[in-house]
């Protein structure tokens, strides 16, 4: 590791006076999902601004474009060296139902070695992490060995609505080689990884009608079609006998993995069975001839997430429903287009409707296309470098199968890429009761921190220039 052992005693020597921060950031319930939370949300960004300023960084602002406020600070005093833009947010999710808590959710309490409360995890442990790191740089070296701007977002938990309009307004404020994000997950306590990739997401809702209004089944049935029947026809033609799906170009731009993102995969202990049995379900399903893994990172889904229509009441009603309807959402890989995927299902569908049915679409918006960062970015090289040297194993390469819209958000505004370097663990229970963090995770996570400013710094500012604007 390059951090200078003056640093590691500054570490040593504050790191209980900053558990105590994280604490006291915790107590706060800056939910950004409750407006009647507001005020405890711009205390949580008072309090950090503060801190920032506190603790030596320039030009802290709050940044603001009609949702919560980001916090930004800076620390601009190394020329020629690399920028690195660090992302986290304050805001966390609600923390009902709150009776299943086994300690009040804004109260940090510590068990078995973690720390549990709402946000204890997501995203305030490695947010204060960061900080901490940044800390002990300006005290005791005075300054970071690279360029370094902090952006702490208030609203991650919503949807970001106003990310975009921040991030078009200051556009040249933010400006960096890429960004390091402090939010995320590595997949298992004790193992390094370094997430790659996410799935995109597009999204329809649909209606499928057959009159104009319910009817008697005993007067019109058998006459008049069941909407409820036509509808599950479509719903079965969505996917083949294999497990593909069965709209033509839906695949569009799809690529078969690489050698590389084979060993990738190949390099990842995963238990297949395990994996089911967690769940309660059971293997089969799906293109059998390709890996679960690869199924959940490398393949897109189409999934029918609900469906409705008719009586579903007590007791039965003899009823001939005119209408019914379902929502869909697809899991993108790099290479697909959400709008053009949309409309390849809606075309799926119009073509399978019998004459005597007519669809309507219902647009959901909000979707975001896969994001993939480049495989030879200087950012992975970084992550393993200081990564490996922490938690003394190298590290593995993973993919989400979920969606992080910001990465995609950053790189169509600012041009850069996205690497996350998270302290929280897949198992922690964020959104949900009883969410944690472990202390050993927070020891770790302010070594690597400690790490990676002069790692950055090493790399050199020349090593992004093909991946910057
Ligand atoms: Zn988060």
């Amino acid at each position: 590791m390059l951090t200078p052992a003056g640093i590691e005693s500054y570490v040593a020597a504050n790191r209980d006076r900053w558990l105590e921060g994280y604490k006291e950031l915790v107590r706060i319930p800056s939910l950004s999902a409750d407006p009647a939370r507001d005020g405890e949300l711009r205390r949580a960004a008072g309090l950090l601004a503060r801190h920032c300023a506190a603790i030596g960084l320039a030009n802290v602002r709050q940044l603001e474009e009609g949702g919560k406020p980001t916090v930004y600070a800076e620390w601009l005093g190394a020329p020629g060296k690399p920028t690195v833009l660090v992302y986290a947010h304050y805001d966390v999710q609600p923390e009902d139902p709150v009776a299943l808590w086994h300690s009040p959710p804004f109260e940090p309490t510590e068990r078995n070695g973690r720390i549990y409360a709402r946000g204890a995890s997501d995203d305030k442990a490695t947010l204060w992490i960061a900080l901490c790191a940044i800390e002990a740089w300006l005290k005791v070296e005075g300054g970071l060995p690279c360029n370094m701007k902090l952006f702490l977002e208030g609203e991650e938990e919503t949807g970001s609505p106003s990310l975009a309009a921040i991030l078009m307004r200051h556009k040249d404020l933010l400006g960096a080689d890429f960004i390091l994000s402090a939010d995320g997950a590595m997949m298992q306590d004790g193992r390094p990884d370094v997430m790659v990739a996410t799935r995109g997401i597009a999204k329809l809702e649909v209606a499928l009608k057959t009159a104009a209004k319910d009817l008697h089944s005993g007067g019109f049935g058998g006459a008049v079609a069941n909407p409820i029947s036509v509808l599950s026809r479509l719903v079965a033609s969505l996917h083949d006998m294999n497990g593909a799906v069965a709209v033509a170009g839906f695949y569009d731009g799809v690529r078969e993995p690489t050698a590389g993102q084979e060993a990738e995969l190949a390099a990842v202990p995963f238990d297949e069975a395990k994996f089911f049995a967690a769940v309660g379900a059971r293997p089969g399903a799906y293109e059998q001839s390709r890996s679960v893994l690869e199924r959940l990172w490398l393949r897109p889904t189409l999934e029918v997430n609900g469906i409705w229509g008719g009586w579903t009441g007590p007791g039965n009603k003899t009823v001939l429903p005119a209408e019914a309807n379902m929502k869909i959402t697809t899991r993108l890989v790099p290479g697909q287009d959400p709008d053009r995927v949309v409309e390849a299902i809606k075309a799926h569908l119009q073509a399978a409707c019998p004459a005597y049915a007519t669809l309507e679409f219902k647009a959901m918006g909000g979707g975001s296309p896969a994001y993939e960062v480049p495989p030879a970015h200087p950012a992975l090289k970084i992550l393993d470098r200081v990564l490996g040297s922490v938690y003394g194993t190298p590290t593995v390469r993973v993919r989400l199968g979920g969606t992080l819209p910001l990465c995609a958000l950053m790189k169509q505004h600012l041009g850069i890429d996205t690497v996350a370097m998270s302290f929280s663990t897949g198992d922690e229970d964020y959104h949900a009761p009883n969410e944690f963090f472990r202390l050993s995770s927070f020891d770790r996570g302010l070594k690597a921190w400690c790490g990676v400013f002069p790692a950055i710094a090493d790399a050199g500012a020349d090593a992004f220039a093909g991946y910057r604007p």
